[in-house]
């Protein structure tokens, strides 16, 4: 871009914008950095795979989800799937406004949405766990907004892991923000998410992309996949008409309508995370978790003790430089 027809601009003042849109947190990440460090080095998925020309900067955008669905305890809620998409509408539109800002003073901008999955990564299984183009949550570390928790979701001192995010590419030469050193997961001994978790499916540092996807997108291509093929092997032509009419293809025809369902779905995880300076404010319909039990006690308690003796599993230490140092344990410099 020829710098003439460039505004000069600093980091505040596209934050400033990004507020004044409407948006609840934000940073600024370093996009070569992000370039050196893809969370899964075999998969690079980096900012330069998106554009050779306009990924200098990755402006990671926060806006917090509400705090009415977060207080309605069951996962598969549709009331939190739907609110969920309108906060993804809201991002959406307002990191497009951003973009058209950034664009008229002259700096070329594009958007990243977190729904955003890299088609070449399909591989012909529709439950296999496709990642999105960038990670948004690995971003958002780079940015400042905050770490990675025991299931790898994205916790902010502001809202816990409750928000979504978005971001926008752009070679605009501003400051960029710092990471959080320390990491704002209590760890294991804590592990509410896990207690909480409807699939089972949150390991120690880690989480079964693929298991969680059945929850998390729940109607889903996959959902819709499993749908359709049991009509084509049903038999008898009056229960597979009847399949048709069926609640399941019901909530599959509002998903497509809507995304809810399919791009939001579960967050119970999210739901329960003690960190955040909202989370006093949910604590009386949140505290209590149903979903524990004997099983999932003795299993944080056996990952407490590993950490007690200095063991972390091979999951915390590829993520160490996005969870943070965990209480106890050195941080070997990530
Ligand atoms: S989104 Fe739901 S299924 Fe996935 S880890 Fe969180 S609580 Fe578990
Ligand atoms: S619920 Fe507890 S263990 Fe899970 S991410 Fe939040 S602080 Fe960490």
């Amino acid at each position: 871009m020829v710098t003439v027809f460039q505004e000069p601009i600093t980091a505040e003042e596209i934050k400033a914008k990004v507020r004044d849109l409407g948006a609840d947190l934000v940073g600024i990440a370093d996009g070569e950095v992000l370039n050196q460090h893809p969370p899964d080095p075999a998969n690079p998925k980096r900012p330069s795979d998106i554009t050779d020309h306009d990924a200098g900067r990755v402006i990671v955008i926060a806006k917090r989800l509400t705090a009415g669905t977060t207080r309605l305890t069951r996962w598969d809620e549709r009331h939190k799937y739907y609110n969920d998409e309108l906060v993804l509408n809201a991002l959406e539109m307002l990191s497009l406004e951003l973009v058209l800002w950034l664009e008229d003073r002259g700096y070329p901008a594009l958007i990243v949405p977190p729904t955003h999955v890299d088609p070449r990564d399909y591989n012909g299984d529709p439950a296999a766990s496709l990642g999105p183009v960038l990670s948004l949550e690995h971003a958002a570390v780079e940015a400042g907004l905050g770490t990675l928790g025991l299931n790898q979701m994205l916790l902010t001192p502001e809202f816990g892991p409750r928000v979504q995010l978005t971001a926008v590419l752009s070679s605009v030469p501003v400051d960029c923000d710092a990471r959080i050193a320390e990491s704002l997961c209590r760890g294991p001994a804590c592990g509410r998410c896990l207690s909480a978790c409807p699939g089972d499916v949150i390991g120690h540092w880690d989480r079964d992309w693929e298991a969680c996807d059945t929850y998390r997108s729940p109607h889903g291509f996959n959902a819709l996949a499993d749908h359709i093929g049991r009509i084509i092997d049903e038999p008898d032509i009056q229960k597979k008409k009847a399949m048709l009419r069926s609640e399941d293809q019901f909530y599959l025809w509002q998903s497509i309508l809507r995304g809810a369902g399919v791009v939001t779905g579960c967050r119970r995880c999210q739901d329960v995370c003690p960190v955040g300076d909202d989370y006093p404010a949910l604590a009386d319909a949140l505290d209590a978790i149903p979903e524990d039990n004997d099983d999932k006690r003795a299993r944080l308690a056996a990952m407490l003790a590993d950490e007690a003796k200095g063991v972390l599993p091979a999951s915390y230490l590829a993520a160490r430089r996005w969870i943070g140092a965990p209480a106890g344990p050195e941080d070997e410099g990530a």
